[in-house]
Order: structure tokens, then C-alpha cells, then sequence
């Protein structure tokens, strides 16, 4: 494994600061929660949107053909028989008699065994485990107003299938032909067995998964190359290269379908996880389908006259995760004017709020002007405007949320329609005028970006 430096930010200062700045917080919470299921605030919904929106714009504005697809959580149950999910999908459980706490058995060195000092299970004395069970991470409702067998539906664990079964429809509308891609964004859940560290793992998920049909003779060069893009998208949004990698995995990882896999990895508080897996799955899925349904899943090449089953490489990532990842990387800590400050340095393109218009003093016309100013920038780039308390605590309020940019109507605004703009990173401040900030924000917003924290 490579060893990585150590973060800087524990997962409980994330948490702490999810919940303060109104990011995430516990589901259900005034009832007492209920297991690893989380809320998105205001700010984790528009840093949830922008990561969702850099993939897709990855995905759509990218160099290949790829398409989008929006499929229905709840499908005909014969997609999942036909998956192999209602057969096979399960993870390994045991059960510690002495603490009677549950791990998954191919987990062990990621849990905590529910005794002081905590170990992993199994590694001390005390520790009486089960021998592994299966335990099957699919849930069940029932359609319709009756609870018979019959009307046994699921909920999707991933996007992926219904990426599948609409396979023909894409190929009839789309006048697409392989090399392409279908791509999807959406929930998905798992009666994971193991939950926790925060958002990592959850039971109610969002998926970012897109299906890469190609000519069998170019698998193996699509994945390779999808492995690298993947790897790409995180580092071009601003996470530091050395919290990331791509690991292949060992055969024994490997899924049923898969001849080969990779996971994008980052280097959270919690170790090395995983934040996307890129798989090749060969024609798998589309035969499994054919078979099951009946219908042909197949390309007809014109050119060769013969049709053949496409290949897929598979790109799945977690949003979630992405979203805590991008959060760690960028969480940092600084002195500013003698003042110990947390701020996000996060890439000003997920950054929930862009520019903040912020009136130095409320009163004297500043506010007004103020307002004037964010209403001029609010439809170009996402604003905020705040005139609640001192400068300091909104600028530390912003720091702590990522706004990359803050703009201050003062006494010479009123003078000479010029605004000072601070820059959440290097904190300098320079006079502007504010005919045309919104287009100067508009172009920095496109600019590629580094993390400061890599200087
Ligand atoms: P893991 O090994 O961590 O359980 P997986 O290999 O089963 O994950 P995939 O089936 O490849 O995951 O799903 C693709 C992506 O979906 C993952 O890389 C992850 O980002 C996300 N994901 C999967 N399960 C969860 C979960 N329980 N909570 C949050 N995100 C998840």
C-alpha cells in the first residue's frame, strides 16, 4: 500500500462543521436519528449540485458521445434476477457474541470492536466471532396495496441496471453507435451491514454511473483510458494527487462480471477508500438481459454486416463520497489578524456560494448599494448577500462555507462605484470597479485551479 501523508482534519471536525454551517446533518434528528442516514442542508445541496454538475458536464461536453438516462428507482424484479443481484448480492456478516456487534467479515480491518481499548474484531482474546453468514443488501417493498408475494419489488443498489435494460431504447432514438455512453445520476440503496463514518457508507445513496458500450477488441483500451480520466475529473477539481490513486484490484476482489476492475481511491481520516470503481464488465450485462428478457441486445455494425454484443466499461461513482472527499481535501486551518480560522479551499467551480456581497457597516447607504451590487451578480454567478454582525465573523462565516471571492461596499463605493474583492485564499484585497465584476468572476470561475494548500 502507498503511504500517504497524514490529513490535516479529523472526520469529527467535518462532521462538526457540516452541522455548523448547515451541510449535513443526522436524519430525523429531533426523533434521535435513525442509523447512518443523513439530511442535506442549503450548502450540501448546492456543493452536492455543482459535483453532480462537473460530472455531468464531464460527461456530456466530453470528448465521446454519451448520452443521459433518468431510469425509475423501483424496476420489473426480473432486472435484478436477471442481474444476478437476488442471487448474489449479499456480503459476508458475522457476529461478535461477546460485544454482539455486526462486521462485515471482509471488513474486519476497517471496524472497531465494540470493547475498550478498541481493536479490530477478532483481535483480541474476547473476541468470539460467528462464522460468516450472508446477508442480503437489497430492500424489499411490496407495489400495491396488497402484501403478497407477488407484489415483491426492490429497491435499486445501483443505476447501472436501469442503464441496461434501456439499452435498445438508446440505440433506436440516439443514432449512437459504439464507442458511446449512457449516463445516470440518482439514488440508490443497500442495507449495508456496516455503516458509518459519517457519509462514506449509507443505506440511502447517490450514484453518478455511466455505461461505456464498446467494440470487444477496445475494451481493454477504454477501460484503461476511462481509468485515467476518472483519476483526472478529482485532480482537475482540485483534490491533491497525493490523496489519490488508482488501484487495480487483486483477483479475489473481483466481482462475478468483472475482468477487471480499478477504484479511484482517496486518503480520507478513516484510511485509503474508495470513491469510484472503474470495471471493465465485458458483455455480461447485456447478455444476461437478452437472455432473460428475450430481447435482442445487440449493435447491428453496417459497416461489417454483423452484429455483435458491446463491451462495457463501467465508471461508478458515489456522490456522497465525492462530496466528503472534496470536503477534506479542502478543509483547512490558518491565523488570520492573530485569529484562528477554518476555511474550505475548495475549487471555486463546487464552491456552494461564489462571491459574497457583504455592506461593510449597516447604515450610511451601504446596504442598499450593497444589495444593488448582488442583485447585479446573483444571475451570473451564485451570491450571497449578508449585512448581519461584524465583517470579520461574515468573512469567517464564508471562509468556512468556501465562498472564494467576497465583495465590501464601503464609504468609497458610494463615492466611485468601486468595491474591494477579497480572495478567501491569499486574503488580498483589491479595489475594483463594479462595472464588470460579474464578468471577471464569470471568467475566474473557468480558470484551472490548484489547491492553495499544495503551495
Ligand atoms: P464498497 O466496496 O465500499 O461497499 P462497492 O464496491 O460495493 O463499494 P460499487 O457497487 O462499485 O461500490 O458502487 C459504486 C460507487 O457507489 C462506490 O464507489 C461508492 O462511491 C458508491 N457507494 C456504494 N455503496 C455506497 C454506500 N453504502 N454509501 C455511499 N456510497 C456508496
Amino acid at each position: 500500500m502507498t503511504e500517504a501523508p497524514a490529513t490535516n482534519v479529523t472526520l469529527d471536525e467535518i462532521v462538526a462543521l457540516c452541522k455548523r454551517r448547515g451541510f449535513v446533518f443526522p436524519a430525523s434528528e429531533i426523533y434521535g436519528g435513525i442509523a447512518s442516514t443523513y439530511d442535506y442542508g442549503h450548502y450540501g445541496v448546492l456543493l452536492k449540485r455543482n459535483v453532480k454538475d462537473e460530472w455531468w458536464r464531464a460527461m456530456l461536453d466530453g470528448p465521446d458521445r454519451i448520452v443521459a438516462l433518468d431510469s425509475a428507482i423501483i424496476q420489473n424484479p426480473r432486472v435484478w434476477e436477471a442481474s444476478g443481484h437476488l442471487a448474489g448480492f449479499s456480503d459476508p456478516l458475522v457476529d461478535c457474541r461477546t460485544c454482539k456487534l455486526r462486521f462485515r467479515a471482509d471488513k474486519l480491518e476497517d471496524s472497531a470492536c465494540g470493547r475498550k481499548p478498541s481493536k479490530h474484531p477478532g483481535e483480541t482474546e474476547e473476541c468470539d466471532l460467528t462464522e460468516p453468514r450472508q446477508f442480503h443488501l437489497m430492500f424489499k417493498t411490496h407495489m400495491g396495496p396488497v402484501e403478497d408475494d407477488a407484489a415483491v419489488v426492490y429497491l435499486r443498489p445501483e443505476t447501472a441496471q436501469g442503464i441496461f435494460v434501456n439499452f435498445k431504447n438508446v440505440l433506436q432514438f440516439a443514432r449512437v453507435k459504439p464507442p458511446f455512453g449512457i449516463a445516470q445520476v440518482g439514488k440508490s440503496f443497500r442495507n449495508e451491514i456496516v455503516t458509518g463514518n459519517f457519509i462514506f457508507r449509507t443505506r440511502e445513496f447517490e450514484q453518478m454511473e455511466m455505461e461505456f458500450f464498446v467494440p470487444p477488441a477496445e475494451a481493454e483500451k477504454w477501460y484503461e483510458r476511462w481509468i485515467e480520466r476518472r483519476r483526472e475529473w478529482y485532480e482537475e477539481l482540485g483534490i491533491r494527487p497525493d490523496y489519490l490513486r488508482a488501484r487495480p484490484h487483486e483477483a479475489d476482489e473481483l466481482s462475478h462480471y468483472s475482468s477487471a476492475t480499478s477504484d479511484v481511491e482517496y486518503r480520507l481520516p478513516i484510511g485509503w477508500q474508495e470513491l469510484e470503481g472503474i470495471a471493465n464488465r465485458g458483455d455480461f450485462d447485456l447478455t444476461q438481459h437478452a437472455n432473460h428478457s428475450g430481447e435482442k441486445l445487440e449493435y447491428f455494425d453496417q459497416a461489417t454486416g454483423e452484429a455483435y454484443v458491446p463491451h462495457v466499461i463501467e465508471p461508478a461513482a458515489g456522490v456522497d463520497r465525492a462530496l466528503l472527499a472534496f470536503l477534506v481535501d479542502a478543509y483547512d486551518t490558518d491565523e488570520v489578524e492573530g485569529r484562528r480560522r477554518t476555511v474550505l479551499r475548495l475549487h471555486p467551480r463546487l464552491a456552494p456560494v461564489k462571491v459574497a456581497v457583504l455592506p461593510l457597516v449597516s447604515r450610511e447607504g451601504m446596504p442598499e448599494k450593497a444589495r444593488a451590487v448582488y442583485d447585479s451578480l446573483r444571475q451570473r454567478v451564485g451570491a450571497e448577500y449578508d449585512e448581519g454582525g461584524s465583517i470579520g465573523r461574515r468573512y469567517r462565516r464564508q471562509d468556512e462555507i468556501g465562498t472564494p471571492w467576497g465583495v465590501t461596499v464601503d464609504g468609497q463605493t458610494l463615492a466611485d462605484d468601486t468595491v474591494t474583492l477579497r480572495d478567501r485564499d491569499s486574503l488580498e484585497q483589491v479595489r475594483v470597479p463594479i462595472v464588470g465584476l460579474a464578468d471577471e468572476l464569470a471568467a475566474r470561475l473557468e480558470l484551472p485551479w490548484r489547491s492553495p494548500k499544495l503551495a
